[in-house]
């Protein structure tokens, strides 16, 4: 018999999000549309401060906002603490981040701790952290990811994600496509260990991968204002996270592998291009079509090989034997023993990702 979940469920999601063109010349009416204030705690890094910063900085000010300008040095807790002390000397009413990952990161739990409101400006559109409600922060060496709150705006200008180097836009394709076998480990563990599932969740995910790879040729050709097709996708793909109540419907074995790539790795890659590297071989172990999510990455421009993303052949394997203990509550494809060293070479050969091991 079919039964139906009454279970009490709250989604907590952004309230605006706001993309296009010279979008930010907007910021000041969309601070205004959600009553934020005033006196803003603006968070960015070293490279923008005296470039796109700048600019925000007088949009706001010419709209009589108070601004304070914070640079973030690193995306550590204790940078968390020293941009809280900067928030509550200048008695900021909200805060926004301004940057790629790392500005953004720290802007959402400086706000969650204050209990304010931030608004998150991307200025690359590298992965689907930009809406979501956990933020990746470096404690001893290694990489946690916090639960906090998701912004309360995103303002994406597509003028200045269109300038950004095209390889974190490609990054970014590939964060998403990587949803493929995150929704498969998720439906897996529901099979298998009744781990409820989402299947609002599931389609919304589902959806972002549809928009990637119907998109690919023009994403590739790089034409005016691509990256809003790139940002509709993450923000989709925030959007499904937020409706799981977990990182389930993006996140799956190959992002443990990238995960893990990310502690052992002499020089890591981006994200969403180890990500993607993952989810080849999590798709060939799913016994999903890995050939055809292959021709989309090269379709998009992105790395099929571990050596081009300077990734070793050890270092590889390596991953892919550990990526199952990473994350022991989440099951996924690899199991909770995860592969023998023999299965994880023919994964990587079968897939191509490395030459024949002899
Ligand atoms: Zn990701």
């Amino acid at each position: 018999m079919n039964s139906v979940n009454n279970e009490f469920k709250h989604i907590v999601m952004p309230q605006m999000l706001s993309l296009g063109a010279n979008m930010l010349q907007s910021l000041p009416e969309i601070i205004d549309r959600l009553s934020l204030g005033n006196n803003i705690l603006l968070i960015t890094d070293d490279y923008l401060r005296t470039r796109l910063a700048k600019d925000v900085e007088s949009i706001l000010e010419d709209s009589a906002k108070k601004v304070t300008v914070s640079i973030i040095k690193d995306s550590t807790l204790e940078e968390v603490d020293s941009q809280s002390k900067i928030l509550h000397e200048a008695k900021t009413e909200f805060v926004l981040g301004l940057g790629g990952g790392r500005p953004i990161d720290i802007a959402k739990l400086v706000s969650f701790k204050a209990n304010q409101r931030f608004i998150s400006i991307p200025t690359i559109c590298s992965h689907d952290g930009i809406a979501s409600s956990r933020a990746s922060i470096t404690g001893s060496g290694k990489k946690h990811s916090i639960q906090a709150l998701p912004p309360i705006a995103v303002v994406a200008d597509t003028k200045i994600l269109d300038q950004s180097p095209y390889r974190f836009s490609a990054a970014g394709c590939g964060d998403i496509l990587s949803k493929e076998t995150a929704i498969k480990d998720w439906t897996l563990a529901h099979r298998l260990k009744n781990e409820p599932v989402s299947e609002y969740s599931i389609a919304l995910s589902q959806m972002t991968v549809t928009l990637i790879t119907n998109n690919a040729d023009v994403i590739r050709s790089q034409v005016e204002g691509y990256t809003r097709i790139v940002i509709k996708a993450l923000l989709s793909s925030s959007l499904a996270m937020c409706v799981a109540g977990s990182s389930r419907p993006g996140s799956g074995s190959e992002h443990m592998f990238s995960h893990v790539l990310d502690s052992i790795a002499e020089k890591p890659a981006l994200h969403g291009e180890q990500c993607a590297l993952g989810t080849l071989i999590m798709a060939y172990l799913h016994d999903l079509d890995w050939k055809a999510i292959r021709l989309i990455m090269q379709k998009i421009g992105l790395p099929i090989k571990a050596k081009d993303l300077g990734l070793s052949e050890e270092e590889v394997i390596e991953a892919l034997k550990t990526a199952h203990s990473i994350r022991p509550e989440r099951f996924t494809i690899l199991g909770k023993e995860g592969l023998t060293h023999e299965a994880a070479i023919r994964a990587v050969e079968t897939t191509g990702i490395v030459d024949d091991i002899s």
